[in-house]
């Protein structure tokens, strides 16, 4: 017999099936991990297919040297899903293969842990008698009495009970009267313990959506966009689905962004589904994360609540897919290959004949287009539980501020609607989108902006140790006496960040609790969670932090919220601007009146009269989207084109340039003079935004391509574009999460 293996090297070169012949005894099914030799070297490989007959000299042929494991890693589903991903992405197979296989699986990093249990090896009708005539040894007399419930024993357990306990298992072993048993031991990654939740009533609009729903789970794929609105009990919605599925005996996975998957979302789907559900997530150490994906794999856990990774879970007889937030950016890769989890989703859905759902208070532009169009089915939710009320969201001109002679960083309006917050002893919850202390350093003799010497971006200072920090390489200096470039001792930090913010609201409220939540405040593996958890438990009145708060959590105590500078991601050099600026002050704003009491919003802006600001004052979505879909279909934008970039990095400037250039002129040179030179809308070699990161230096060639059947080609010739020999560095990224 002989097997077709995918060797796991990511090279092109050997993207292909290679044949291996099974050793005698080996049994082997496909989907399931070799290892074999390949050159001088070892190598893990994968089962594609077995098969009789060898295509060429079985003389020639080698033979595989192990099977590790004794069932097949793949599910055939997703190695259907992994040609797939090789397809679209253009990657070669084990890239794709990787994807579905927790990273430790690889060169087998991670040992299995085990525990080793003991039970009788005599008959259990004949124990009362052994233990009778057990008259020479306490001990054995009591392992036998321990023993008599037929049942396994640890072997912890049993040395807790008797003294030096193995060198007496062992002489009762020799003797048939035990036996051992080696079982795998699954280290469980949950923090703390799981609060009670229990079910509650429905309300109308939960029902309803859930009841256009349910009846899919027995027909089959089809997809779903759930809009509904801050605090209209989506999670509960999920949780009923997956119940349905589950009763169906089917698996079901949750995504959820990472920084949402608090310890609260967790013990929610926890309470009720118990040991059924597995966490796969970043914060995992990398043992739990390899346990928790061989309690999906063997059935043990049918429901999967993860990160974007967990979209490739080897969940069987898949029920269903949520995507939470849909609207992420996180949902898509930055490393290759680039895959969205969303798009995953809906085809695996699709694949395993699932319902698939996607569901945002704020959907993506995209996805709504796709609802609009009846690709998906559009499910609303425009009310809060309970008939509570959405926020009341106030928008400040901080320009005018500025006229009436107000020069902090707080609005009249704010700093009043906090001081009653404060005096009333409720929360809030102040959003600031940069963390550090001041956005950057300048010199007010030059005007010279401190910029980082590795990356093309400013420094941001950072008070808590006086030092200057850059967020894109991580290079600490610490704080010039004098400016770089002219020597005069007045730079100055500018702007306003998470720190400052803290250090101003210190000197307004002397002994009220502050937290700060931001990437330099969560480091820990559990110090997100426990800032949470202190905050609910009322520890502090002010949670002060970056989007990390904005998202996913409930604090019913919360009645007041403040964008402290809502603008910031609107000047961004990304057509997405406005949407990522809408949906975080929507989101952030959704933050209030959670509870019993309605909630007050505070958006402060230099830009009061930007399309997304004023919609997000309304929180109205539809309004939001009716304009930017104009707008992008006018500036030809995505969803209505491709944006398409080759991105090249060397070490000098000049060799990212010309490699650019040489793309660009290959792109003229071979299309021009061909039908698919029409689909290409723009096409321009330049600087990145970002024109260095980490001492390499970036150029792109950027493109807008039309959405046509034919552009297909046009991309697949890009793709193998980009694989060629160049003097930078280059990759080809189709609709990438980040322009910079
Ligand atoms: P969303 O994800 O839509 O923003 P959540 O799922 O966080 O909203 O729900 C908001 C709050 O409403 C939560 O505190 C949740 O426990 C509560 N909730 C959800 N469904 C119900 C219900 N049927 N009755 C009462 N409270 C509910
Ligand atoms: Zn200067
Ligand atoms: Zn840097």
């Amino acid at each position: 017999m002989y097997a077709e293996i995918i060797v796991d090297i990511a090279a092109e070169a050997v993207d292909r099936v290679f044949t291996y012949a099974i050793p005698d005894g080996m049994e082997l099914v496909p989907g399931m991990r070799v290892t074999v030799p390949f050159g001088r070297m070892k190598k893990d490989g994968f089962v594609i297919r077995l098969k009789k007959e060898a295509d060429y000299d079985p003389q020639k042929i080698k033979p595989i040297l192990t099977a590790p494991d004794t069932y097949p890693v793949l599910l055939p589903q997703l190695m259907d899903l992994a040609n797939e991903i090789r397809e679209k992405y253009h990657c070669p197979l084990c890239e794709a293969i990787r994807l579905m296989l927790p990273a430790e699986m690889r060169g087998n990093r991670v040992k299995v842990k085990t525990e080793e249990y003991v039970r009788l090896a005599i008959p259990l009708d004949q124990v009362d008698e052994a233990i009778a005539k057990e008259t020479r040894s306490k001990k054995r007399k009591l392992i036998l009495t321990l023993l008599s419930d037929g049942e396994m024993h640890s072997l912890e357990e049993m040395r807790a009970m008797v003294k030096d306990v193995r060198p007496i298992l062992l002489q009762m072993k020799e003797k048939e009267m035990v036996s051992f048993v080696v079982m795998e031991k699954l280290r469980s990654p949950y923090l703390g313990k799981v609060d009670e939740n229990q079910d509650r009533q429905l309300t109308a609009e939960q029902e309803e959506v859930l009841s256009e729903m349910i009846p899919w789970l027995s027909r089959g794929h089809k997809p779903f966009l759930l809009h509904g609105v801050t605090g209209s009990g989506k999670t509960e919605v999920y949780i009923r689905l997956v119940r349905e599925a589950v009763k169906k005996g089917k698996g079901a996975i949750i995504l959820v962004p990472e920084i949402v998957l608090t310890p609260q979302m967790i013990n929610w789907f926890k309470s009720r589904f118990g040991e059924n559900m597995a966490v796969l997530h970043s914060r995992l150490s990398a043992g739990e994360r390899f346990d928790e994906w061989r309690r999906i794999r063997f059935g043990n856990a049918r429901i999967v609540i993860g990160a974007r990774s967990a979209i490739f879970a080897p969940v069987e007889n898949l029920g269903v897919i949520i995507v939470d937030e849909e609207h992420e950016q996180s949902y898509q890769s930055q490393s290759f290959p680039q895959y969205d989890a969303r798009d995953i989703a809906i085809s695996r859905c699709h694949r395993e004949g699932a319902v698939c759902v996607l569901a945002s208070a704020t959907p993506s532009i995209y996805s709504y287009a796709m609802a609009r169009r009846g690709d998906y089915t559009l499910l609303e939710m425009p009310h809060r539980i309970l008939n509570r009320p959405l926020p009341s969201v106030q928008m400040v001109d901080m320009r005018q501020e500025l006229r009436l002679g107000n020069k902090s960083m707080f609005s009249k309006a704010l700093k009043e609607k906090l001081d009653t917050c404060i005096a009333t002893g409720q929360q809030a919850m102040l959003f600031i989108n940069r963390r550090g202390y001041a956005s950057s350093v300048n010199c007010r003799k030059c005007g010279e902006t401190i910029r980082c010497q590795r990356c093309d971006v400013s420094m941001t200072y950072h008070s808590i140790d006086k030092t200057l920090r850059c967020h894109y390489c991580g290079e600490i200096h610490p704080l010039p006496k004098a400016c770089p470039s002219c020597a005069s001792p007045y730079i100055k930090p500018m702007g306003t960040g998470t720190q400052k913010v803290e250090e101003e609201l210190k000197k307004m409220y002397p002994g009220v609790g502050i937290i700060r939540m931001d990437m330099d405040t969560t480091t820990g593996k559990n110090a997100h969670f426990e800032l949470v958890n202190q905050f609910r438990a009322g520890k502090a009145q002010i949670l002060l932090g970056t989007q990390m708060i904005a998202k996913g959590l409930d604090f019913p105590q919360v009645t007041l919220v403040g964008a402290v500078m809502a603008d910031m991601s609107l000047n961004f050099p990304d057509y997405r601007a406005a949407e990522r600026t809408f949906q975080l002050l929507v989101q952030v704003a959704g933050r209030a009146g959670r509870g019993e009491k309605p909630g007050e919003v505070v958006i402060q802006t230099y830009q009061p009269d930007h399309y997304a600001l004023e919609a997000a004052v309304r929180q109205d979505y539809r309004a939001f989207f009716a304009q930017e879909f104009e707008r992008r279909k006018k500036s030809l934008y995505p969803p209505f084109t491709m944006m398409v970039r080759f991105l090249c990095d060397a070490r000098d400037m000049d060799d990212a340039i010309e490699t650019a250039e040489k793309i660009r002129n290959e792109i003229t040179l071979r299309f021009g003079n061909t039908p698919l030179w029409r689909r290409i809308l723009y096409l321009r070699a330049d600087e990145a935004p970002i024109s260095k990161i980490q001492d390499r230096c970036r150029s792109q060639v950027l493109m807008k391509l039309l959405n046509h059947p034919d552009t297909d080609q046009l991309i697949a010739a890009m793709q193998e574009m980009a694989k060629e020999e160049y003097a930078a560095h280059v990759v080809l990224e189709i609709n990438p999460a980040s322009l910079a």
